[in-house]
């Protein structure tokens, strides 16, 4: 068996001992005689495995006792509206950042439920940069600011969280969640689906409030209103069962590796690495503001596109590199570096693209 570095931007790469523990209890967890995938939701094995998980998610990401924990289905997307639902509580319209499609698809699934106003957008400059928070125009009325805090398409990132005053701040953190420390206290929800930066498709995180739960919009649906969903546990219905399990032991592994901290330290420098050689030669390019680039997500663009993107592409293949092509809405490349990604994967990817230059470039 030889493993490849995958770059693909969600499912994503996880961490190889996370697979290897999957693997050996994968028949028979810990004496259980039987895998998680067969265990009943509501059997003593899965709860202590979904109980177990919110603590070490808790520990993880320092997340306040004053908010609930739930792990939900339907991904991000379905969340575009579940926010709403949720948190609209009476008023008619929330406030959006726009920095990239991820946001603009938010802000459009809201209408069903109420209005979006547009307090900035990036749109304008193909999404390069984070509007200044000078120029936001934020609403005092509205229920909440939606933010996206790492475009995983356009590869912008918030760097620090913005103040936004009382109205309480939501964030789609999809694909950044647990790539650094971050102070869960400044919002009043996270939402992020598991398949890029914390385990397998299937689940979704949200970290809520507890005085922002309970008045859900007329027509809810009860598996989408949040507090139907904490005073069950996230039990309503047959959760996500063994992408939780797995989401487990990856935040098991982030313990292990040091927490957000040593995590965080790490990515800062798989992201200095690759955006210092972009930039050091003109071959590759990267459209975004300095102080915005993400440290998840890494777009770049290669000189003379048309002859050049399939082979880059093919090579990466063979040198074990996947997952390297960009969105098609931006073209290009794109890698993604989450947690999961070691420093050795960037270091090879980074050689390849020397290697790249130098034959044809
Ligand atoms: C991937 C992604 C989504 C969509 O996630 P689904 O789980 O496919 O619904 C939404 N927002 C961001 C920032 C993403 O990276």
């Amino acid at each position: 068996m030889s493993r490849i570095f995958n770059f693909s931007a969600g499912p994503a790469t996880l961490p190889e001992s996370v697979l290897k523990q999957v693997q050996s209890e994968l028949l028979d967890w810990r004496g259980a005689g039987m895998g998680v995938m067969e265990m009943s939701h509501r059997d003593k094995e899965f709860m202590s495995i979904a109980s177990q998980c919110e603590a070490d998610l808790r520990e993880v990401l320092a997340v306040p006792a004053n908010y609930k924990v739930l792990f939900m289905q339907g991904g991000a997307t379905a969340q575009f509206g579940i926010v709403p639902q949720n948190l609209l509580r009476g008023k008619t319209s929330a406030d959006f950042v726009l920095t990239g499609d991820w946001g603009k698809k938010a802000a459009k699934e809201i209408t069903k439920f109420g209005k979006a106003n547009i307090a900035a957008s990036a749109e304008a400059e193909k999404f390069n940069h984070i509007p200044d928070r000078a120029g936001w125009k934020l609403d005092p009325n509205a229920a909440y600011v939606h933010i996206t805090t790492n475009e995983t398409i356009h590869g912008v990132q918030f760097r620090e969280v913005p103040e936004v005053g009382a109205v309480p701040l939501v964030a789609d953190a999809s694909s950044d969640i647990a790539c650094r420390p971050l102070d869960v206290s400044k919002f009043g929800l996270i939402y992020a689906g598991a398949q890029k930066n914390i385990g397998p498709a299937g689940l979704t995180l949200v970290i809520v409030r507890d005085d922002l739960i309970g008045q859900t919009l007329p027509g809810t649906f009860g598996i989408h209103d949040y507090k139907a969903v904490a005073d069950n546990e996230s039990m309503l219905n047959t959760p996500s069962t063994f992408s939780w399990y797995v989401c487990g032991l990856v935040f098991q592994w982030l313990k292990a590796e040091g927490g957000l901290s040593a995590v965080g330290a790490r990515n800062e420098r798989k992201a200095k690495a690759l955006y210092d050689y972009i930039d050091s030669q003109d071959f590759y390019k990267n459209p975004v503001k300095k102080e915005d680039r993400s440290i998840m997500n890494v777009p770049f663009t290669l000189a003379n596109a048309e002859t050049n993107d399939a082979e880059f592409l093919k090579g990466a293949k063979a040198a074990g590199l996947n997952g390297l092509k960009g969105h098609r809405a931006v073209g290009g490349m794109r890698a993604s570096i989450y947690n999961a990604m070691p420093e050795a994967g960037v270091a090879a990817l980074i050689d390849y693209m020397k290697e790249f230059v130098r034959t044809r470039g």
